[in-house]
């Protein structure tokens, strides 16, 4: 039988484009949770649709990447530099991406935003049409249109609108927030009348679900029912679909020789002291100040376990052209140099801030979207995984600990390295992640609002033979499935924070066993796979219902 065909439609490609040439492109394909979620789905045929994230403003520029990208299942939706940067950067990341993490706007934004808000929404919407257009002229009838995103709000109606009889899907990656918040969008309307044209529309949480039903029943007036939003008989199904890893992927990584060297190279390393680990992007949301300030508050309160723990903070770095975030990042800089020089030793340094410029999502040599291996022309570029971490943590003290004069010691390590820190391979990065989480004693994710944060359940796939302690946000959706295993902690309170630390630094190992047991069969059973799998099926059922009713 012929598989369904399914049209994955998000922002972004999964596919990293540099241009080489007037009509030649390289491509890079990434490995994020969506790929290899998409990967594993049984009887669909996925095509991609999205922004290649360049600008191409010449047609032999743009023919020549459409016939590259095919070639790797993907469709590119050209937008004009002017519209992504009012769509992207303003409404998607300056207004929606805030407001559903209840940031709200810094106070010199405010003004500012609230004038230009008409045109950037003008923009989102005239993005949405081109990604509907896209959509259009590839559709074959029998094809399901899974939208993601908040970037892709208006994508549903305009795609109805077309065609009345496209499934189509929509799946939220954030928080959805209360309905007090959604409610000061000047367009909060409109945004939930095209998302309620979709058949289905999913979310992380059943409390966002939640939130998403009040804001259609108190903002448009419909009715909310156990199975979504009524609108004059017409059904829009809400519900929770909770994303998941691939963790075989990470646990087939630790069976690797080189990350196995790298786990060894790090345990030598840390010898005698309790890892803690964070990664996160560096953005407000992740709540890296606090828990750093947490951190801090714990070694205060606790002298003896000075020299025997040593926070890693992975920080990548995202949107470094906003003022906000730049802001956020010396901030941090400067709280982690406080910290080290006031508990910093002549041979060690409490917290170390790795600093790592790499892309959004990792990117693997031997992956392809159609599950070919890839052939790109990276390996080469392999170093000894031991000697990209050295160099990988010496960049970072070169950036954020240069106030510790016992660090100048490294001077000689970063002449040494320097070259390695510019070339080192990605794919040799994801390896040494691995390592980080499987090394790791206890891992601190302190996101103040958090769709779902994958790390967590990363950092348990890497933890079969150490069975370390999560320490978790109550505000990440993780926390819901993840509740009973972890230590959930509400970031703010740096006492209830620093607390915790010492109660996962001297668990009984039953207990952590325990802990970990429960967490471990969760990520290992609720995959990224199942995931997608879960949701395209029940998109295909619910257009199957609302046929039946009428
Ligand atoms: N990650 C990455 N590059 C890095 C460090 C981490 O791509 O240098 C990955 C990490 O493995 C995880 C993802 O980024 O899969 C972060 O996902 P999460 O849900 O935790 O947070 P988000 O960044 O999406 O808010």
């Amino acid at each position: 039988p012929m598989k369904q065909r399914l049209l994955v439609v998000a922002n972004r490609l999964p596919v990293s484009a540099v241009r080489r040439g007037e009509d030649s492109w390289y491509l890079e394909v990434s490995a994020g949770g969506l790929v290899s979620a998409l990967l594993g789905v049984k009887d669909v045929d996925a095509r991609w649709i999205g922004w290649a994230g360049v600008n191409v403003p010449d047609e032999v520029g743009q023919r020549a990447l459409t016939k590259a990208l095919a070639e790797k299942r993907c469709i590119p939706v050209f937008l004009d530099e002017e519209i992504a940067h009012q769509y992207y950067n303003g409404y998607c990341n300056n207004i929606l991406w805030p407001l559903f993490h209840y940031l709200g706007l810094p106070q010199e934004d405010r003004l500012a935003t609230t004038r230009s808000f008409q045109s950037q929404f003008d923009a989102y919407k005239r993005a949405n049409k081109m990604f509907a257009d896209v959509v259009n002229m590839h559709y074959q009838e029998g094809d399901v249109v899974w939208c993601h995103d908040y970037h892709l709000m208006f994508l549903p109606k305009c795609l109805k609108e077309y065609n009345s009889k496209m499934k189509v899907g929509w799946f939220l990656h954030t928080p959805f927030p209360s309905s007090e918040i959604h409610r000061t969008l000047p367009s909060r309307s409109e945004l939930l009348r095209s998302v309620l044209a979709a058949d289905i529309v999913g979310f992380h949480t059943y409390d966002y679900a939640r939130h998403f039903v009040s804001a259609c029943t108190r903002i448009l007036g419909l009715e909310g029912t156990p199975e979504g939003v009524e609108d004059q008989g017409m059904l829009t199904r809400v519900a929770a679909f909770p994303i998941g890893i691939d963790s075989d992927r990470f646990k087939r990584a630790l069976e690797l020789p080189a990350v196995k060297e790298h786990i060894n190279e790090l345990t030598h390393r840390f010898a005698g002291r309790k890892v803690m680990l964070g990664v996160d992007r560096l953005d407000m949301i992740k709540g890296i100040p606090q828990k750093i300030l947490a951190f801090e508050k714990f070694l205060e309160e606790n002298p003896s376990w000075r020299d025997k723990v040593v926070l890693l903070q992975i920080a990548v770095p995202t949107r470094t052209d906003v003022p906000e975030y730049q802001k956020l990042t010396s901030q941090v800089h400067e709280i982690v140099g406080r910290i080290n020089g006031r508990f910093g030793t002549l041979t060690a340094v409490p917290i170390h801030h790795l600093f790592l410029p790499l892309s959004r999502e990792w990117t693997v040599g031997s992956f392809a979207t159609d599950g070919r291996p890839l052939e790109l022309p990276l390996l080469p570029l392999l170093l000894s995984a031991a000697f990209a971490a050295v160099a990988t943590a010496v960049r970072s003290f070169r950036h954020c600990c240069c106030c510790c004069p016992q660090l100048s010691l490294l001077s000689p390590l970063l002449s040494a390295t320097s070259i390695a820190t510019a070339t080192a391979d990605r794919s040799l990065d994801f390896h040494a992640l691995c390592a980080l989480y499987a090394v790791t004693d206890v891992a601190l994710v302190t996101s103040l609002r958090d769709g779902m944060n994958l790390v967590s359940y990363e950092f348990v796939a890497c933890q079969g033979s150490k069975k370390g302690v999560l320490i978790l946000s109550e505000f990440a959706g993780a926390a819901q499935s993840l509740g009973a295993g972890a230590l959930l902690v509400n970031p703010w309170n740096i006492t209830e924070v620093a607390a915790s630390i010492g109660y996962a630094l001297n668990m009984s190992p039953d207990e952590r066993e325990k802990r970990h047991r429960h967490n471990y069969a969760h990520v290992t059973t609720h995959t990224a796979q199942d995931w997608a799998e879960t949701f395209v099926s029940e998109l295909n059922d619910t257009v199957v219902e609302a046929q039946l009713r009428t």
